[in-house]
């Protein structure tokens, strides 16, 4: 039986790599983003996460294989926090029914290296607490401030973490035959990083926070594509609740003693 695939942020980049992997398995895929997809859904608003579910419903017939939630901003504004956490989680949840009629049924969501690489402790009380508006009204305090304006990104990735490791091995997803995984890219060259690849300061400085001595110090989007296809696959038959880093040796370099 074919495989049938929701891939999150699928128009662009990491997302769009994995569609077109995907798709080249033999594989269904529908893709859903704010633009040029077959699910056209902004998931920071409660309407376009009601459509996406419907239409993810309706497009599949009831059944779904696996999800690939990799929709995301990195811009040090609240809506980063409504995509890359509320959204994100909602894209999974709202679709676990679904799931729940696959014989392998996978969910892969994207994380970074930069949900260890510093977070904002209040906005990610907020943000766990599961009140989005309280957490958006904390985003936009930090937004306001550009000293901690940087720390939205990092916090909602590192948030995403948090919900992976303690959803995963619940009875309703691990229990339920559901694995959950993450992968935390480190650069990787997509539309999201374009202009700080570009500019030579930028790239030295990434080059220094984020070294990649393995194949950097950028990642074609192919790359990271091969890793959440495996984590979104029936071959992986014992893996829930990691975040699988890939990131040319960034996250090993940077903090070794983490075994
Ligand atoms: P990208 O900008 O090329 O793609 C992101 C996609 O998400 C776009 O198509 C965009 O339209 C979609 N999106 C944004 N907001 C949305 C919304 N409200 N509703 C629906 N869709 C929305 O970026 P990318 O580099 O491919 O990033 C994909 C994921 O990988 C993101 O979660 C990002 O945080 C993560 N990531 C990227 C890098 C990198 O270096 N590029 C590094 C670490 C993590």
């Amino acid at each position: 039986m074919t495989r049938v695939n929701v891939v999150t942020g699928g128009a662009s980049g990491i997302g769009k790599a994995t569609a077109e992997m995907l798709r080249e398995r033999g594989e269904t895929v529908y893709t859903a983003d704010i633009h040029n997809a077959d699910i056209v859904a902004d998931l920071t608003t409660t309407e376009g996460r009601e459509f996406y579910a419907a239409e993810v419903a309706r497009l599949t017939g009831g059944k779904l294989d696996a999800v690939y939630a990799i929709a995301g901003l990195a811009t040090p504004v609240p809506a980063t926090v409504g995509v890359n956490y509320f959204g994100m989680i909602a894209s999974v949840e709202s679709v676990r029914d679904l799931l729940l009629q696959s014989d392998s049924p996978r969910v892969v969501i994207t994380s970074s290296v930069a949900s260890y690489m510093g977070h904002d402790d209040v906005l990610l009380d907020a943000i766990l607490s599961g009140d989005e508006d309280k957490a958006l009204a904390m985003a936009a305090e930090l937004a306001a401030d550009p000293a901690r304006a940087n720390a939205i990104y990092g916090t909602s990735k590192h948030a995403v973490t948090r919900w992976i490791r303690e959803n995963a091995v619940k009875p309703e997803w691990a229990g339920a035959g559901i694995a959950i995984n993450g992968v935390g890219p480190g650069v990787i060259r997509t539309p999201m990083t374009e202009d700080m690849l570009a500019d030579p300061d930028m790239l030295k400085y990434l080059e220094s926070t984020i070294p990649s001595p393995f194949n950097g110090p950028a990642a074609e989007p192919e790359w990271i594509a091969s890793a959440l296809v495996f984590l979104g696959s029936p071959e992986n038959m014992f893996i829930t609740g990691q975040v699988l880093f890939a990131d040319g040796g960034a996250e090993a370099g940077i903090r070794p003693e983490l075994v």
